[in-house]
């Protein structure tokens, strides 16, 4: 019977035990679909969610006889996302032919590569700081997919099926020292470049969808050892919260399993996020059992410096390089910052709005503001993304200079922004049309908080005996009987001014 005392997890993946501390070791390996028109090898365009085997050819299928042919379009974005990482590029690499076999891989060898990664020695660097190392990112190419009829996964299904529509599809797979220490970081990790693929327009990020894949090689060791401990392989992770789950479940068993004098063995464990469990699926092939060779069908990528060098240089700007600058030009804050650039398509919309106001600095708090509040919040309560609504970055810049102008107040704006969103149309006429202009005028504000003051008296009694809460009562009352156009702080002064009296 086990009697050691449950191990208890830190979130830094420090895990205590009557016996002494442990630490988590994880290395993580991504598969970055790229999201290239056509396959890696041959001219099937990428699907998903298409009916089964639609986006087949003798190539992909495995045919003998055939040839591949490199998709240059997948080279790039490889490169693209190498470089984003700080790697070295190799001008020159090779494939290599990495064989097993399983239903999905007609070849019964995916052409990967081996000794000669295409980018090597990068670096991730994490929100908090912390530096990850890359060690390696090469190009291979997907599996196709089996569809386990009749039961939950493959175990008691009745047969399988084989759709070989993902077959061929380009993969940068990117390899990370075993930097990462706890299951937080891990997700972290993964949150951080889903960002930068997203950004660099390489990969679509779903991980939901399986276009990022990320196994983690996890051990453990007493804190202070030198060595590291026998690692385990968890895969089948597909959301940020999975991963950071499936690695912390793992390091405990490992922890427990060590503690009650068994040993951790190398495998390949499958995680299941319904049971919050990992279980064992195979023994980890080791290299060699892959039978690696040169790809004899295709040639060494050699790639010239000078392209390299273009490459580099109209590299897009990074979500780095994003936050610091709305952070340090712009002087939004933190959170503001890191909405617009952790939502790519919020960052793209405001950036065009900076554009279009590039000599109007005053505006561009207020639109980063209008971004991250109100049309988020809109576009979360419908569950509409930017692209589905009618409002252009130009019609978002005419509102809010109406707003900084003073022409209208907030209340307005709030009231027409469902309006502008969904049917495009321009704010400035809406409020030339319907006479939704701000009043501005202190006499007929003072008009109109007199009159709220004297058809309400028993508030402003309990006002004056201390009450003071009232006055966002009064407010509502002059911005009701003005149709939300009176100019809030000219008339909150006013109603102060006249209940001091
Ligand atoms: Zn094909």
């Amino acid at each position: 019977m086990n009697t050691i005392a449950p191990a208890t997890i830190a979130p830094t993946g420090i895990i205590h035990t009557p016996n002494g501390d442990y630490e988590t070791i994880i290395g993580v390996e991504v598969h970055v679909q790229l999201n290239t028109t056509t396959k890696l090898f041959c001219g099937d365009t990428l699907s998903f969610g298409d009916a089964p085997n639609d986006h087949t050819c003798p190539i992909c299928l495995g045919y003998p006889g055939v040839l591949p042919v490199l998709n240059q379009q997948a080279v790039e974005k490889a490169v693209t996302l190498g470089l984003a990482l700080g790697c070295t590029i190799a001008t020159v690499c090779k494939f290599d032919r990495k064989h097993y076999f399983y239903p999905d891989l007609p070849k019964a060898y995916q052409i990967s590569q081996f000794d000669e990664p295409l980018c090597s020695n990068g670096t991730l660097t994490l929100a908090n700081g912390r530096v990850v190392g890359i060690q390696r990112a090469h190009l291979e190419e997907d599996a196709g997919k089996l569809n386990h009829v009749g039961a939950e996964g493959l175990a008691g299904s009745l047969y399988s099926l084989v759709d070989l529509n993902r077959a061929g599809t380009p993969l940068l797979e990117v390899v990370s020292h075993p930097d990462l220490r706890s299951g937080e970081e891990c997700k972290e990790y993964m949150a951080t470049l889903r960002n930068l693929v997203r950004c660099l327009n390489v990969c679509d990020g779903n991980l939901e969808e399986g276009s990022m894949r990320c196994d983690a090689n996890v051990s453990v060791r007493k804190v202070g050892a030198t060595q590291y401990g026998t690692r385990a392989e968890v895969k089948n992770m597909n959301s940020l919260r999975s991963i950071q789950r499936a690695v912390e479940y793992e390091a405990q068993r490992q922890v427990d399993l060590v503690e009650s004098g068994g040993k951790v063995v190398q495998e390949t464990r499958l995680w299941n996020d319904a049971t919050g469990t990992t279980i064992s699926m195979r023994g980890k092939e080791a290299a060699n059992d892959y039978r690696y060779f040169p790809e004899p069908d295709l040639p060494p990528l050699r790639l010239s410096v000078t392209w390299l060098e273009d490459m580099k240089a109209n590299l897009p700007e990074l979500p780095k390089q994003r936050y610091e600058r709305y952070t340090q030009t712009i002087g939004l804050p933190d959170f503001e910052a890191n909405l617009l650039t952790e939502n790519q398509e919020l960052g793209d919309y405001f950036d065009a709005a900076l554009a279009l106001t590039a000599d109007n600095k005053a505006l561009h708090k207020p639109i980063a503001n209008w971004l991250v509040g109100d049309i988020t919040a809109w576009l979360n309560t419908e569950k509409l993304s930017l692209t589905d609504t009618k409002l252009t970055p130009s019609l978002l810049v005419e509102l809010v200079t109406l707003l900084e102008a003073q022409t209208i107040g907030s209340a307005v704006a709030k009231q027409l922004l469902p309006e502008l969103l969904t049917d495009g149309a321009s704010p400035k006429a809406l409020v030339d049309s319907r006479g939704l202009g701000q009043i501005n005028d202190t006499s007929a504000l003072e008009a109109l908080v007199a009159q709220v003051l004297a058809a309400n008296p028993a508030e402003v009694e309990a006002y004056k005996g201390g009450k003071t809460k009232l006055m966002g009562f009064f407010v509502g009352q002059v911005m009701k009987a003005t149709q939300g156009k009176a100019n809030a702080a000219t008339m909150t002064e006013l109603l102060q001014k006249k209940l001091a009296e």
